[in-house]
């Protein structure tokens, strides 16, 4: 009985919440449970009297305690103890439990036997060394932003890292040191308290820790690189359970590693060291147009917007076709606010010369601000998405155009959310070699992320069909199907995903992969695998 409900939760993608009322006929008539040894009361969410007595989800945390015995044998006993070992954990009969087993994409119904919420660097350790003891999968949390579930595992542990989350700033070194749960926000705006930057996206609700470890692309990218490009060093934590230090002098082998395949890989980084750089201000535009006018901007765009100045970084948006197609972007200080605010009118220029626009917002603003502005979006987005992406390198067909163009006019206008975001590429991240990180796709000139969004779980099926129709009609136009690892594609088979996130780098990840962590503890759907080919399909 209790396998079939989760099984059923497992394959229904809802959040279990949502079919409590279901199921309390059946959790009432559960007898007391010797497998997860729980003894909280937790007021059940029906407010019915005669089930308080038990734990809400009592069949589940039953089911979840006995299929991890099974699958690794680990008594509830010994899973228990991991309570004495760390700060906080919580397991399934918490009542935090609903709320730390998702993460930002609730597409994903995930049961871990635990989450570790890590507050110091020894819960870390710790963590590891329990999940090596007993030969438990493990996946490190930083923003809970993956794309894909990369950062939970059912019947596992997801290490946490939430609690971490200071930002120290070193005014003689102009350095910051990152803890590995910090979110992009709160670091940005104290960042820029002290007019300093790292070069990030705009989402601010973004684990810096994901970020970081894949690339990090965003508005400062064409004049600072990705966000990986300054970081100047990394704690990590290993399968042995050791702390080491990784610099460009100290295991620089895996220093490159970390950077563009960084994130679930090697083991789990607990402190990111990034140089600064002072911004006082930033000079930000958009530009709106009619979605009947979309061909005719974009194909201006794609070839401006790689090719301006490295200061200015902009991407074209389009939603579906009864919302204004924008362009939007950010000039970094050229000479003083004035100043750069006609510049920017003058670098516009091709775009202006269309004379399409229905509006045009220019503004000076402090970082903060800019953060602000293009981050709104972070927290009003639907809890469900589906995403797919590409990098692009060279320009994009009429055909191709028209193709983006046409899936796009086939929303509906409630479907305010869907998204095609081309970012601009170029620039000084184009002049960092390939092989410089394990990030290698700098020659591309754009990056094309196709999303979908929705609010309930019911209303999955239609918004991942079109996006899927969406993407394979545009794969004629992506030969070299390159791809970005912090957007995940589980899709793909492990072997074809490996090597559109690496390419050529590849090889030299399965090395290091080999040397730091030989018995392949940190491990995921697409992880390094340890050994070199035939890649194992997971998938
Ligand atoms: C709304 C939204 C907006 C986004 N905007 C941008 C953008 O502007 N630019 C951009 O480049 N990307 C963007 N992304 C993609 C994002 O950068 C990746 O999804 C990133 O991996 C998320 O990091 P996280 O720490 O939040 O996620 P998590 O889900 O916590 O982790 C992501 C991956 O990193 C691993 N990981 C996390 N912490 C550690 C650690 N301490 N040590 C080792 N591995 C770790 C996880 O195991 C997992 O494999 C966006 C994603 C979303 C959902």
């Amino acid at each position: 009985m209790t396998e079939n409900l989760l099984n059923d939760a497992l394959k229904t993608n809802l959040p279990r919440s949502n079919s409590h009322a279901a199921r309390k006929a059946v959790v009432s008539t559960i007898k007391k449970c010797s497998k997860c040894l729980n003894e909280n009361e937790i007021e059940c969410i029906c407010k019915q009297t005669n089930i308080l007595i038990r734990p809400a989800y009592f069949e589940e945390t039953c089911f979840i305690f006995s299929e991890t015995e099974n699958r690794f044998g680990v008594s509830s006993n010994e899973l228990l103890s991991l309570r004495d070992l760390v700060t906080e954990v919580i397991y399934p009969f918490n009542k935090e439990y609903d709320f730390y087993r998702l993460n930002y994409n609730h597409r994903f119904n995930i049961y871990p036997i635990a989450v570790v919420r890590a507050h110091k660097k020894s819960d870390v350790v710790a963590t590891i060394n329990f999940c090596v003891k007993y030969r438990l999968p493990i996946r490190a949390r930083g923003g809970a932003h993956a794309y894909q579930p990369a950062s939970l595992v059912n019947f596992g542990i997801v290490l946490d890292q939430r609690p971490r989350d200071n930002a120290t700033i070193d005014f003689v070194r102009n350095q910051v040191t990152i803890q590995t749960g910090a979110l992009l926000g709160p670091v940005a705006n104290k960042l820029s308290e002290h007019n300093f930057i790292i070069p990030t996206g705009t989402c601010v609700t973004n684990g810096v820790a994901g970020l970081t470890l894949g690339g990090g692309i965003g508005f400062y990218l064409r004049e600072y690189g990705l966000t990986m490009d300054q970081l100047v060093s990394a704690k990590i934590v290993l399968a042995n359970g050791s702390l080491i230090n990784t610099n460009s002098k100290s295991n620089s082998d895996l220093f490159w590693a970390l950077k563009g395949a960084g994130g679930g890989n090697f083991g789990v980084v607990t402190d990111l060291t990034f140089n600064l750089t002072k911004i006082g201000y930033v000079t930000i535009f958009t530009l709106y147009y009619n979605f009947i006018d979309a061909k005719a901007v974009l194909k201006t765009w794609q070839s401006f917007a790689p090719n301006t100045i490295t200061k200015l970084t902009s991407e074209f948006d389009i939603f579906n076709k009864y919302q204004p197609v924008i362009v939007t972007g950010q000039l970094l200080p050229v000479k003083n606010p004035k100043s750069d605010l006609k510049l920017l009118i003058k670098l516009i220029k091709p775009l202006l010369d269309l004379n399409l626009q229905t509006n045009l917002s220019i503004k000076t603003m402090s970082v903060k601000e800019s953060y602000e502005y293009f981050g709104q979006g972070s927290y009003a987005r639907p809890l469900f998405f589906y995403n797919k992406s590409d990098f692009n390198f060279d320009l994009l067909s009429d055909e191709a155009i028209d193709t983006i163009i046409y899936y796009m006019s086939l929303l509906n206008k409630s479907q305010t959310h869907h998204k095609t975001e081309i970012d601009a590429l170029g620039g000084n991240f184009s002049s960092i070699a390939s092989e410089a990180t394990a990030f290698p796709s700098r020659k591309a000139i754009h990056w094309l992320q196709y999303t979908s969004l929705w609010d309930t779980s019911d209303e999955q099926d239609p918004n991942i069909e079109w996006l899927q129709s969406y993407y394979n009609a545009m794969r004629p136009y992506f030969p070299l199907n390159r791809k970005y690892v912090n957007a995940l594609d589980y899709d793909s088979t492990r072997e074809s995903a490996l090597n559109s996130y690496y390419a050529d780098n590849l090889d030299n990840l399965i090395t290091i992969k080999q040397k730091y962590d030989p018995t392949d503890v940190f491990r995921f759907e697409q992880s390094i695998p340890v050994s070199q080919y035939p890649i194992n399909q997971k998938n």
